[in-house]
């Protein structure tokens, strides 16, 4: 059975049938819902679902598409789905009309996509009768078949474009570039990756807005096309970057030749409406297989030289060679990276659990930075953070950070978790920012999440630092129910004469102090003397960094309030953690 004939199957159901990709556009709507909706495919195929339906957006829906394609797990849902879901051209039929719906996840050429079935029924009997009667329907004429089959063709190819092609430019995309990229290293011939970022296009975008920034970006890539031959690719990665996969190469003079190309067909200025634009591009390029044999290393190595090509004045070119990674200041690398990784969406937020030292139960979590770096993988925040603080940088992360959880609180309240506390940590230099207020403000006004449920951790070495300033703010933050955690407690020059004068509901004792503690060792004794005295200034202890059930086995009978560490559970993404909440949950325990 061929995919045209599958789909030309799903086409003529007698229920609705919606196909997802990963960025939840619509790949395929059958004749069912045409009719139903009045929408025909043309105009809805590449549309994200919830443009299509607009009040699917903010919608529980979207957490179960997404859920689905995290877990692959299928959903079954029922109900008055219509209203968010198809209304029907009809409006006497919305009126009466249950919908339910069915989610499955379905994977065709190694790519998961979302496969939505919706059925206008009331009974799981209904559902059979309806199966029995779509059977019967099979039954087509053969140029009925025809028929639909070519529109799909059409459709098909449509879906392709935009699977793998840039929607703004038309050029391939990254994934394109990176399995042609994959394909061309299986062939062992001799072929250059050439890395392209366009000089000072931020500001492009910043003086003249999106708009411009775009159509500037259309006439880039046009003349990128002109300057490559028929057997190479030119590919847009993603905002200014591009990369052109330049085959049957013999020496690096060829490549040189189309440096120079580029270069001259960029020299020209770009004009968009009555606007003259000047632009340059810094390139950078790695050889197949003297600089690489992977594509990830090939094309990171390419972005390395165009990144070192970015420091000089003209000609902005590079080979890329080994002594780069040396030479090139780590931290810039970093520092641009980090740019990027906020552009591209690249941080993700995990959750360790805090636990109830007696009942075990999780009464708070702690929220954790994870990099997801497409060329490296996971990076800690150990690797990043320091330098995003003295870069500055770590004002927009932190900002996605408080932002981010805070959304993420809310959909936890929706689906009806009890939450209890969830930890920020917070750096110095946010607090500092004379913003940082509204921030928090903003974030939890923007999505209703109570206070109360917010803490903040700050880290008692850079607060000291500036502590009269930090004290009337923190002291802000906590009359507005915001709690406040100090961490690390333990590691600088830790003074119990400053609980006294920070505002704190929480104190998180470092784990070096668990990495020493034995039974009746000097760690035991000040362990028992921080928590006498915390407790008596009226603030909740959290033990980090339990490892061991002999490290438990010492504090369990110690007044602390709560502990954390990998024995109870590693942070983990959202929907992992979250499992841990609904179990909870459906036991009825009220605790998270
Ligand atoms: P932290 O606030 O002290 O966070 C606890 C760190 O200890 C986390 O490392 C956590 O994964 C790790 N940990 C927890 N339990 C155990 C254990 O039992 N054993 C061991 N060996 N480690 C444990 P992570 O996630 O790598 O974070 C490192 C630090 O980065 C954090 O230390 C925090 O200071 C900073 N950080 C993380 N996320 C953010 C953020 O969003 N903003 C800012 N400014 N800093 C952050
Ligand atoms: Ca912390
Ligand atoms: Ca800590």
């Amino acid at each position: 059975m061929n995919n045209l004939f599958f789909l030309n199957v799903l086409d003529k159901l007698n229920e609705g049938i919606i196909i997802l990709n990963k960025d939840l556009e619509i790949c395929m709507w059958n004749g069912y819902l045409e009719s139903f909706t009045g929408k025909i495919k043309e105009e809805v195929i590449g549309k994200k679902i919830y443009d299509v339906s607009p009040l699917l957006k903010n919608n529980m829906y979207i957490d179960i598409f997404k859920n689905a394609l995290k877990n692959g797990e299928s959903r079954f849902c029922s109900g008055v789905l219509h209203k968010a879901f198809i209304p029907s051209k009809n409006k006497d039929i919305n009126k009466e009309l249950r919908q339910s719906m069915q989610v499955n996840i379905i994977e065709y050429n190694k790519n998961i996509y979302i496969l939505i079935q919706i059925m206008n029924v009331t009974s799981q009997y209904e559902r059979v009768k309806k199966l029995k009667s779509y059977i019967k329907k099979l039954d087509y004429t053969k140029k009925e078949l025809e028929e639909s089959e070519k529109r799909y063709k059409i459709l098909f190819e449509k879906v392709k474009q935009f699977a793998y092609y840039d929607s703004l430019t038309g050029l391939p995309n990254r994934k394109l570039f990176m399995e042609t990229l994959n394909r061309t290293i299986l062939e062992k011939n001799k072929f250059s990756v050439i890395f392209l970022d366009m000089d000072k296009f931020k500001n492009i975008n910043d003086t003249y807005g999106h708009d411009i920034g775009d159509k500037f970006l259309i006439q880039v890539s046009k003349r990128l096309k002109n300057v490559i031959t028929k057997d190479d690719m030119v590919a847009r990665l993603g905002g200014d970057e591009f990369v052109i996969l330049q085959l049957n190469i013999d020496s690096k003079l060829d490549c040189v030749k189309v440096a120079q190309k580029i270069t001259k067909v960029l020299d020209k200025p770009i004009n968009v409406g009555n606007i003259t634009l000047y632009t340059s591009a810094s390139i950078g390029v790695a050889i197949y297989p003297d600089d690489g044999q992977d594509k990830n290393i090939l094309l990171k190595n390419a972005d390395t030289a165009m990144y070192k090509a970015k420091e000089l004045e003209k000609n902005k070119f590079k080979f890329f060679n080994n002594s780069m990674y040396k030479s090139i200041s780590y931290k810039t690398k970093i520092e641009n990276d980090i740019r990027r990784a906020l552009k591209n969406n690249e941080f993700e937020i995990y959750y360790q659990p805090q636990i109830d030292i007696f009942t075990k139960k999780i009464v708070g979590l702690e929220a954790l930075l994870r990099w997801n770096n497409p060329f490296l993988g996971i990076i800690f925040p150990d690797d990043f953070i320091s330098v995003a603080e003295e870069s500055g940088l770590i004002i927009p992360i932190g900002e996605w950070t408080i932002k981010n959880c805070c959304m993420q609180m809310k959909k936890w309240i929706d689906k009806g978790y009890f939450l209890n506390s969830v930890a920020i940590n917070v750096s110095a230099i946010q607090l500092e920012q004379s913003n940082f207020e509204m921030i928090i403000k903003n974030a939890l006004k923007k999505t209703g999440v109570p206070p109360y449920l917010l803490e903040i951790e700050i880290t008692e070495r850079k607060v000291m630092k500036r502590l009269e300033e930090s004290i009337s703010l923190l002291k802000r933050l906590k009359k507005m129910g915001i709690k406040i955690a100090l961490d690390d407690f333990g590691t600088g020059c830790s003074s119990l004469s400053y609980l006294k004068k920070l505002p704190i509901n929480t104190l998180k004792l470092d784990k070096s102090f668990m990495d020493k503690i034995s039974k009746g060792s000097n760690e035991e004794a000040i362990l028992d003397g921080v928590i006498l005295l915390a407790h008596k200034m009226k603030i909740d202890v959290v033990i980090e960094g339990v490892e061991s059930e002999e490290q438990f086995d010492i504090i369990k009978n110690k007044k602390c309030d709560k502990v954390q560490g990998y024995l109870f559970g590693k942070p983990v993404p959202a929907y992992e953690i979250e499992e841990k909440l609904s179990r909870k949950s459906i036991k009825n325990d009220n605790t998270m």
